[in-house]
């Protein structure tokens, strides 16, 4: 465990507080958790990544950003009693056990249920409950919360959870009409029959399904069925809904734009146009952007390995071969032998000129498409690591 604390106090320091998480007490308990614990296993070396990550069931481990956002706007404290629907690994419950009395967590898949409660048993948190079942009911034999977490997102705030809050108590729950999108609001109860709304921003999660969520089939559950109503989009709606329009390439607010993946070990640009000089362009400033501002030193293409180790040599002012190379000669030329590609390539040349050799950002192919120069590629830089045969 020991092993982890500095890429986890490196979360809490970068993904949490760097990103406005202020409350000291989420921050400790996010670096107190060990994210690698509730991960499936082959994913610790992602557990301190700020991404939301599989599990069974086809459910996800939530995003430590929105583990601590989520934990922050619920403003647990030492003595509440807490409901958490939609246990999944048990992580979010785990976080929320450092900051309250007793965690009762409710998931409605008994595999993911009876993992977790192994998982924080073995971690000692024994204030910590978990349940199989619809957590859209609530747990009403355990009524009422301080606070209710909802970690699924539903097509309404169920009554049914408003009902079993305390007056005083907060429900954080993400809401909305489609699948995969919707707002975080937190409900307060102000008094009996009183409840104040407000929201935390857009946030994604998977569907809250039970009597009061969403059906198996997307539809909205009974209570509160609409006709006509599913969480489902087509794929032209779900584009249209989450593109964001980039600015001019010059446009002083460009890098701002990119500065979101700063901290990304991986940024994947694509299209779909497979070959428009728009693109080729914006990509071209998009990469020169990560590697100037932010110290990105790999550019992998899907390209022929062999030519992009040619380009190669030539922007990390290596070596030719000797031969005369010609680069990108086979299908399909047009994606790289063009204007843009080549003025991208100068300017890599250019940006590494000044930098020691080990500064320098590499291109590098991820295809090998061409396989008779692949083979002669591979031979010829492995030959010295071909281990002498066992007698
Ligand atoms: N808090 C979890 C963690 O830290 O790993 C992540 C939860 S995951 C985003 C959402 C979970 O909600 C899934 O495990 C899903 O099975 C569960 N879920 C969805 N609808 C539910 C319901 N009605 N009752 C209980 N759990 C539900």
């Amino acid at each position: 465990m020991a092993e982890s604390a500095p890429p986890r106090n490196r979360m809490v320091e970068v993904q949490l507080a760097g990103r406005g998480i202020r409350d000291r007490r989420v921050l400790d308990a996010m670096a107190e958790v060990p994210r690698e614990r509730f991960v499936e296993s082959g994913f610790e070396e992602f557990a301190y990544e700020d991404c939301a990550l599989p599990i069974a069931n086809a459910q996800t481990i939530s995003q430590p950003y929105i583990v601590a956002l989520m934990s922050e706007a619920a403003e647990l404290k030492p003595a509440d009693k807490v409901l958490e629907v939609g246990t999944g690994s048990g992580y979010a419950a785990a976080v929320a056990s450092r900051l309250a009395g007793t965690v009762h967590t409710v998931e409605r898949h008994e595999d993911l249920a009876r993992i977790a409660a192994q998982r924080l048993a073995a971690l000692g948190y024994d204030n910590c409950i978990v349940h199989t079942g619809d957590g859209t009911r609530g747990l009403p034999q355990e009524a009422p919360f301080d606070a209710i977490l909802v970690a699924a997102g539903g097509p309404t705030v169920p009554d049914v959870l408003k009902a079993q809050l305390a007056v005083g108590g907060r429900l954080v729950i993400p809401v909305g009409d489609f699948e995969n999108e919707q707002s975080l609001l937190r409900i307060t109860r102000l008094s009996e029959t009183k409840y104040a709304e407000e929201t935390f921003g857009a946030v994604r999660f998977v569907p809250l399904i039970g009597e009061h969520g969403w059906a198996e089939d997307g539809t909205r559950s009974a209570s509160n069925h609409v006709p006509g109503r599913t969480r489902f989009r087509s794929l032209p709606e779900m584009i249209g809904a989450a593109i964001e329009p980039l600015p001019d390439f010059d446009d002083p607010t460009f890098g701002g734009f990119l500065d979101r993946f700063a901290q990304s070990r991986v940024v994947l640009l694509g299209e779909a146009s497979h070959g428009t000089s728009e693109f080729y362009q914006a990509r071209a400033a998009i990469t020169r952007h990560l590697i100037e501002k932010h110290g990105f030193k790999i550019v992998a293409v899907e390209a022929d390995w062999p030519d992009a180790a040619a380009v190669d040599r030539y922007v990390r002012h290596r070596t030719s071969r000797g031969t005369r190379e010609r680069p990108f000669e086979r299908f399909p030329t047009w994606m790289w032998r063009n204007k843009d590609v080549a003025a991208f390539v100068e300017w890599m040349r250019k940006h590494n000129d000044a930098k020691p050799a080990s500064e320098r950002a590499g291109f590098y192919g991820l295809d090998i498409y061409n396989m008779r120069s692949s083979i002669a590629a591979v031979l010829a830089s492995s030959t010295r690591w071909i281990p002498t045969p066992r007698r």
